[in-house]
């Protein structure tokens, strides 16, 4: 069966709220709603063909969204003033491609699975079109008069949330909605209604609670939530993650010298930093919360102050060694927070480098680093000018190993 999917996606969205976008053009994890409509149509392996019904205005948009697919299998249409205006001259559109059959979907039904358009697509064996519904979970109430003191309860089993894609022998739906066009009927809410109003043989197929219609802002942000933890939740067991953070600290003693180093930066200063290596209090601390992350002992453990071959040393090798020790468990650094402890210099005007320069070393994002400063209101040993002390903590993803494992 040669098999179309007309994507309703005209509306603007009036609803929703929230700036001027209409929704199906807003982000939902990491695309547009409609990007999501789209990719699953087509990989949807029956659909030689999808129409886009659109708002003119949508149009630049659209064409973004569609760029990476298949040239010739994305036909963009302009919508009418109603949904189904709109269906209507999607099909219009489809008539010289005489498809046998044609799935027609709301574009804000991001969630739609190939399972649900399969079955929609199997019930056109028998029937003349094929309908997703799902049961109803709330008690309906129907007012008489149109007021609200007034009602009876409706029998909820026999009532039915209809979804889309709902899908039809393509010669049938067309002829169904230019008779309904003709006949100046312009009030049907979806197409399956035209369908029963023209008489055709329709089927109700199990609809999906992920189907639903996002309208309100609130659906949307659900949906994106949702999108994000599909994207951030492992599907595996195998590739679970846990998460440990390590702490540092670290003090060096000022003394002769016109520069300090930290983080990673030689900063000018009337005095210098005394150690065995460059005196990095930042990154000292810092190495060791990554170390203390992963229980794998502390700076000194690895680089004995002892040893000859780190006298001078430059302290970003011992940083990176210890990312190493994360990288070789299979982790990975998720975060890590350094504080300076001094009165002087001020750290301020240097702390977009220095996160910059720990960027580098930690190979993470910037947004994952976080460099603060302090001073102690003048007291204690650094009040008193006598040396600089760095307090770090490092959160480490590492491979879930069960307790007791
Ligand atoms: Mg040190």
């Amino acid at each position: 069966m040669n098999i179309a999917v007309l994507i309703v996606a005209a509306g603007r969205g009036s609803r929703m709220g929230g700036g001027a976008l209409p929704k199906q053009f807003r982000r939902i994890g990491n695309a547009p709603m409609l990007s999501h409509v789209l990719e699953r149509f087509a990989t949807l392996r029956a659909v030689d063909r999808i129409v886009l019904v659109i708002h003119p205005d949508d149009r630049a948009r659209v064409e973004e969204l569609a760029e990476h697919l298949p040239p010739g299998k994305v036909m963009l249409v302009a919508g009418g003033a109603t949904r189904q205006s709109s269906v209507l001259a999607g099909l219009e559109a489809l008539e010289t491609h005489a498809p046998d059959a044609v799935l027609i979907h709301d574009g804000a039904r991001p969630f739609v699975s190939h399972e649900l358009c399969e079955r929609v697509i199997a019930a056109l064996d028998e029937f003349q079109g094929a309908v997703p519904a799902l049961p109803v979970a709330d008690t309906l109430k129907m007012v008489d008069d149109g007021t609200d003191s007034s009602f009876h309860t409706l029998d909820r089993s026999k009532i039915y949330g209809a979804q889309t894609p709902q899908g039809f022998l393509f010669r049938d739906i067309l002829d169904a909605h230019r008779k309904a066009h003709a006949s100046k009927r312009d009030d049907f809410t979806d197409d399956a209604s035209i369908g029963e109003w023209s008489g055709l043989a329709l089927k109700l197929v199990a609809g999906e609670e992920a189907n639903r219609k996002i309208t309100t802002g609130e659906d949307l942000l659900a949906a994106d939530l949702k999108q994000k933890m599909g994207d951030v939740l492992p599907q595996n067991e195998d590739d679970r993650l846990e998460y440990r953070t390590g702490s540092g600290f670290d003090v060096h003693r000022f003394g002769e010298g016109s520069e300090v180093t930290l983080c990673g930066l030689a900063i000018p200063h009337s005095r210098g930093l005394k150690g065995h290596s460059d005196a990095d209090v930042g990154l000292h601390a810092l190495t060791d919360a990554v170390l203390g992350a992963i229980g794998d002992g502390d700076i000194g453990t690895h680089f004995p102050p002892t040893d000859v071959r780190w006298k001078n040393a430059a302290s970003d090798q011992f940083l990176a060694h210890a990312v190493e020790r994360v990288r070789a468990r299979g982790g990975s650094i998720a975060h890590v927070d350094v504080t300076l402890i001094c009165e002087a210099p001020k750290i301020g005007p240097h702390r977009p480098a220095m996160v910059a320069r720990l960027s580098d070393i930690l190979e993470i994002e910037p947004d994952r680093i976080s460099v603060k400063a302090t001073t102690t209101e003048g007291l204690g040993f650094a009040g008193r000018g006598e040396g600089i002390a760095a307090m770090a903590s490092a959160t480490v993803a590492l491979p879930l190993q069960k307790l007791g494992a």
